[in-house]
């Protein structure tokens, strides 16, 4: 086989949150022992570590694995890069788009990194707020850029499902670091993601 993609779970981790699950659907009147869900506080466990994944990861690292030497000092731009989060609220998911800029100084990163680091901030108990400015920080204070600018556009279940029932509303935040504080720059970053 040449290839395997294997999940490795905490088993210690896995039990202990499989009882606690097992007590909150039994505690939302279920029964947890029916066909359907004898198997669910396990599974339930194992979905919500691997969607905070993100605590045992470490960005910078990620970042610095795929620095490279460059000369080219242009617009460097990733968009409509999927992202799938968990809103610390209520720990129900948020969905939607993430647009990354950014100006090398002497060096680039592997264009896959960018997407990653979405991901090791994304899989945790996250604000978009937050999240936003914590990519921001991240490729600024590890590529050291002329400039950054992340984008994020999303849907929040806590809010489609539940309280207001809004279910066309998207939340974009923003954040800009360097030369995207230039209102120049941003505009061409914000055109060329088609804002
Ligand atoms: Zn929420």
């Amino acid at each position: 086989m040449p290839y395997k993609s294997f999940e490795e779970y905490n088993m210690q981790v896995t039990d202990d949150v499989k009882e606690r699950y097992k007590n909150i659907i039994e505690d939302l009147g279920e029964n947890a022992e029916r066909d359907g869900l004898v198997k669910t506080p396990e599974r339930a466990a194992k979905a919500m570590q691997f969607l905070t994944q993100g605590y045992n990861q470490d960005p910078v690292e990620i970042l610095k694995s795929a620095m490279f030497k460059e000369s080219y000092n242009e617009m460097v731009i990733v968009k409509d890069i999927e992202l799938y989060s968990l809103c610390e609220h209520h720990i129900l998911p948020f969905f939607g788009k993430a647009h990354i800029a950014y100006i090398p100084n002497g060096h680039i990163v592997g264009l896959s990194k960018l997407p990653r680091i979405v991901d090791v901030f994304a899989r945790r108990l996250q604000v978009q707020e937050r999240l936003t400015e914590q990519v921001l920080d991240c490729i600024n204070d590890t590529l050291k850029p002329q400039g950054v600018a992340v984008v994020i556009e999303a849907s929040h279940m806590c809010m489609m499902m539940r309280g207001v029932q809004k279910q066309n509303s998207i939340t974009t935040t923003s954040g800009f670091r360097g030369q995207f504080e230039k209102i120049e720059t941003r505009n061409e970053f914000l055109k060329l993601i088609g804002k």
